[in-house]
């Protein structure tokens, strides 16, 4: 080691399981900080650069900055994720609309539950854009839950259910065709009826 020149000092910041790039895959990570010094025998003396955080995967030793923490989800997985939002909007419009007319406390709910699921705010004109584009396109609910019904777990099931039971009931009454068809749905993403029957009695 040189008797004067610069080192690095580096201090552990934290640990845990983030999602590595390299290794395509969920792993543990360690984060520092680290800084250059110019140092004399070993004893820091000036500050060469400003602390900088560097995330390491314990894995693969890939290093890379703090924000990977940030990137939680994989492409598959933002995939899945957007599907299963689209999903879950679709289901609650397509259950708004079967009842042949579009009722404002229901639209305010809609906007209100996707909300509170995704973190996403609607506007009332954005979503009854989607509406009536879902009735153009001719979808119907069966596609919308087929298509992610495999990958669904039961809390993801339940929640579309409980996202739909939300919306019929919006208007304070849920009519016998609501209930029928959020049975129906229940049946098709494959969620037991006694579960759905008492997701409906209580949604909230
Ligand atoms: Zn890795």
């Amino acid at each position: 080691m040189a008797i004067l020149g610069p080192i690095d000092r580096i201090k552990p910041l934290k640990e845990g399981s983030f999602f590595c790039p390299k290794c395509n895959d969920q792993t543990e990570y360690r984060a520092k900080e680290v800084r250059r010094w110019f140092s004399l025998m070993n004893l820091p003396l000036l500050p060469l650069t400003s602390p900088e955080g560097v995330v390491e995967c314990t894995i693969c030793n890939g290093t890379y900055e703090m924000n990977v923490l940030d990137a939680k989800l994989n492409e598959d997985e933002q995939a899945f994720l957007e599907n299963f939002e689209k999903a879950i909007l679709n289901a609650m419009l397509l259950l708004m609309i079967s009842d042949g007319h579009i009722d404002d406390t229901e639209v305010q709910t809609v906007i209100e539950v996707y909300a509170k699921l995704t973190d996403k705010k609607l506007s009332r004109e954005e979503t009854l854009a989607q509406a009536e584009h879902v009735l153009a396109a001719g979808h119907t609910l069966n596609d919308y839950l087929l298509s992610i019904a495999d990958v669904l777990n039961q809390d993801g099931k339940q929640l579309i259910i409980r996202s739909m039971s939300l919306v019929a009931a919006a208007d304070g009454k849920m009519e016998d065709a609501e209930r029928n068809t959020i049975v129906e749905c229940a049946q098709i993403i494959g969620l037991a009826r006694t579960t759905a029957l008492q997701i409906l009695d209580n949604p909230s």
